[in-house]
């Protein structure tokens, strides 16, 4: 038994399911996940001594990489100061700045500790500032646990065949409307059936929660007319593209500003981290400016602002990040495909930046219905093969892979030559 089974195993016996994020245990792919012990660069290394190339990046946030000495450096810096003190400190502002001046519709920002924690209280804000009680999200987009979004979820939950989830009450259903993303006429009939009673429209303005999908052209500002149009709060959720698609994320790359963002993973660096903001009129709803109730004790926490900001200033900094990313990405998406379709597979690959996904079907995905005719076990062959030939994918056809920094060329043709032979290996040929 190798030291990874053996902790699968004692944790399956305290923890449910074995892991604290239900992705994580591999169900979809089948096997035991692997234990980490640590990791640098682009490099993952196991509790057993074994070697992965990271294209998961922590779902996100490792951007450049892991424990890039720009980041680790200002939480040894910050280390010293007290962990916590549940009063405001000067990052926190500095924070906020920075995070106002890189992305567009930011004008007042709140920060909180999670993707989960930001969608919840935004949508919160957002009923309370248009006092209306419905919200209106689209099939298999993913935007956290909060029982409002837990209809139609992708990620986990729809990796899993559970994007419902028991215990959510049917009166928070009822007030969660879902249209298929991409569909504009669906959308406009949903708006047109609930007149004046959706108080915010939520969305991955490109979605990494079903395997990546991309806005249709002009389907961002479509939304953002009839949102305009009809008095509903635009609300992107921008938890995996804020300052991963552009510095500004995007609604910056799409030239679409939305009223209401939601952000983390890449601003807490590493440690958790969440942020919601918008127009300022919308957020001086927030308590204690205004009436609607949010708040944490550990929210702008002083070690986990010291990595963000580190992280967020380096890409500040640095615009050539982008330009990096974009080219290794195109790389290894290009790559993909011209395997698949030498070996006549013809798979679909979907990529925007550094978030691609390679689609087990040979049809376009452009909403969750696509994504569903994937060939789910040749996905999990082709998943188990890549571990072997020590590449680290998301264990699931219905998320995105993260490209780093840290991807180098030598490291795109191994992951390459691993795809070729993982998917010869999966298909039997
Ligand atoms: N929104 C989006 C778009 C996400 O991808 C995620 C998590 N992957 C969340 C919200 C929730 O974030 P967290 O897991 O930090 O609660």
């Amino acid at each position: 038994m190798t030291t990874s089974e053996n902790l699968f195993a004692r944790a399956q016996e305290l923890i449910p399911g074995g892991v604290n994020s239900p992705v994580r245990a591999f169900r979809a792919v089948g096997g035991a996940p692997i234990f980490m012990q640590s990791a640098a660069g682009a490099w993952l290394t196991d509790v057993d001594g074994n070697k992965y190339v990271d294209f998961i990046n922590s779902w996100g946030p490792m951007i450049l990489g892991h424990a890039p000495a720009v980041v680790l450096d200002a939480v040894r810096e910050a280390l010293p100061h007290s962990l916590s003190y549940g009063a405001p400190t000067r990052r926190e502002v500095e924070l906020a700045e920075l995070l106002i001046e890189m992305v567009p519709s930011l004008e007042k920002v709140r920060l909180v500790n999670s993707g989960t924690e930001a969608t919840m209280s935004a949508i919160r804000v957002a009923r309370g500032y248009t006092g209306r009680d419905k919200i209106l999200k689209f099939e298999g987009c993913y935007h956290g646990h909060g029982d409002s979004f837990l209809i139609a979820a992708g990620s986990g939950a729809l990796t899993l065949g559970a994007p419902d989830s028991p215990g959510v009450t049917e009166g928070v259903a009822k007030d969660t409307l879902t249209v298929p993303y991409n569909d504009v006429p669906a959308l406009k009939a949903a708006i047109a059936a609930n007149p004046e009673q959706i108080a915010t429209i939520i969305i991955e303005p490109v979605v990494g929660n079903m395997g990546l999908v991309e806005p249709a052209p002009g389907f961002l500002a479509e939304l953002r007319a009839l949102c305009t149009q009809h008095g509903i709060i635009l609300l992107f959720d921008e938890v995996m593209t804020g300052f991963r698609l552009a510095p500004g994320g995007a609604q910056q790359l799409y030239g679409v500003t939305p009223d209401m963002t939601t952000l983390g993973k890449i601003i807490g660096g590493g440690l958790p981290v969440g942020a919601y903001g918008g127009r300022a009129d919308i957020m001086n709803q927030v308590a204690p400016a205004g009436k609607v109730y949010q708040a944490g004790t550990l929210s702008g926490n002083p070690l986990a602002t010291a990595a963000g900001m580190a992280q967020l200033r380096y890409l500040h900094e640095h615009p050539e990040v982008y330009t990096q990313l974009e080219a290794t990405s195109a790389h290894l998406a290009d790559g993909t495909r011209q395997i698949a379709k030498d070996l006549g597979l013809n798979y679909t690959v979907n990529r925007v930046g550094s978030m691609f996904s390679l689609f087990f079907t040979s049809e376009p995905v452009n909403n969750l219905e696509d994504a569903k005719k994937a060939d789910l076990p040749a996905f999990g062959r082709y998943f188990h093969a890549m571990l072997k030939r020590g590449i680290y994918l998301a264990p699931s056809q219905f998320e995105a892979l993260f490209v780093s920094t840290s991807i180098t060329d030598e490291l795109v043709e191994k992951y390459l030559g691993a795809c070729r032979e993982s998917l010869l290996e999966a298909h039997g040929l």
